[in-house]
């Protein structure tokens, strides 16, 4: 699991938020990405039960919840990313199923998140600032969400993450999100990065019905 900035550089920031603002009308909300093909830009990731779409342009990783192997049916991990310059965008969904959960962490989606965090701190990530939980629903399931900061290079990147079980596939899902707009400005208020959690969250498909 692996957070913050590199210095790869392969598109302008302003296109970028034209094709993220697109993610949110097409996919948000509605059962469009059920069917059909991608958008024109967009791929679609349909793996290990979880679907989405994302733009062509972001960089796609898999692998286990360490960063060390592949992906499993029981564990792993998918992360789209983006950055150019003084731009980041980073999300990606992961799943545990309950028994690769050590028993020390609560058998809950905040287990599943404090799990989570334990896999990137021991990637060398240092998470601060995680809040209080909310609670809201998507996709038919439950969710608890909380924000948390990544220190990163002099700065603190903000992010946003939730959990929840899906009963349908038997394990627990993660989908977060870190999102710097303009790294000369760094204080985005969480508020503007939870809708965009929002409506990303709302274009992925948890299980298929
Ligand atoms: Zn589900």
């Amino acid at each position: 699991m692996e957070f913050g900035i590199n210095k790869t550089k392969f598109m302008n920031t302003r296109s970028l938020v034209i094709a993220l603002v697109a993610v949110g009308a097409v996919t948000g909300g509605n059962l469009w990405i059920h069917s059909g093909d991608p958008a024109l830009g967009f791929n679609r990731y349909n793996k290990f039960d979880i679907s989405f779409d994302y733009d062509m342009r972001m960089q796609l990783r898999e692998a286990d919840l360490g960063g060390y192997s592949a992906p499993t049916d029981t564990v792993g991990s998918v992360q789209v990313s983006y950055q150019d310059g003084d731009y980041l965008q980073q999300y990606g969904v992961s799943w545990a199923k309950p028994k690769v959960i050590p028993n020390y962490f609560e058998r809950s989606p905040e287990g599943a998140l404090d799990y989570f965090f334990e896999n990137v701190g021991m990637g060398g990530t240092q998470i601060v600032e995680r809040s209080e939980c909310k609670t809201t629903t998507s996709g038919g399931h439950e969710v608890i969400h909380q924000t948390f900061g990544v220190p990163d290079g002099g700065y603190t990147i903000p992010g946003i993450i939730g959990a929840w079980y899906c009963d349908e596939t038997g394990r627990y899902r993660i989908f977060y999100l870190i999102y710097v707009p303009d790294f000369e400005s760094i204080e985005v208020p969480y508020g503007g990065l939870e809708q965009m959690w929002s409506d990303l969250l709302g274009g992925l498909t948890c299980h298929v019905t």
